[in-house]
């Protein structure tokens, strides 16, 4: 995903792009339900993959995200360079978009589970961490 930050005073104020990776941490108590084939999960890794390819990765990957503080002439410019500009209420910076990333996660989850954390990379040693414990 692309992403410029709005009158930054660096190099990201250029629009730039991340191979964001993600993690997504849940909590919930495993299904104990001796012989049914999903016994012992929490959630089937396979729903929870569905789950945030299908709100997350298909919906930010390949966009550019900007911050809604930009002109608008400047906003219409971009979106005649890409079909997928993302226009926030915030500054895109990894602390911002994974806070996103959670308000998104966190009405798409099943009743049974809850985030317990999320990790978003913006490169391989530079990431933000989200915790359920500090937003309740
Ligand atoms: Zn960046």
């Amino acid at each position: 995903m692309a992403h410029t930050l709005y009158e930054y005073d660096g190099l990201c104020r250029n629009i730039h792009g991340h191979s964001y990776n993600l993690e997504v941490t849940l909590t919930g108590v495993p299904r104990n339900e001796p012989g049914h084939p999903k016994d012992g999960m929490v959630l089937d890794f396979s729903d929870l993959k569905e789950i945030v390819k299908s709100k997350i990765v298909n919906r930010f990957d390949h966009s550019l995200m900007v911050n809604n503080r930009i002109p608008d002439s400047q906003k219409e410019l971009l979106r005649k360079t890409t079909e997928r500009m993302i226009v926030v209420d915030f500054q895109p910076t990894s602390e911002n978009i994974v806070a996103y990333i959670a308000e998104i996660l966190q009405q798409h989850l099943p009743e049974n589970v809850s985030l317990f954390s999320i990790r978003l990379y913006e490169t391989v040693t530079a990431f933000a961490e989200w915790f359920a414990s500090d937003n309740q």
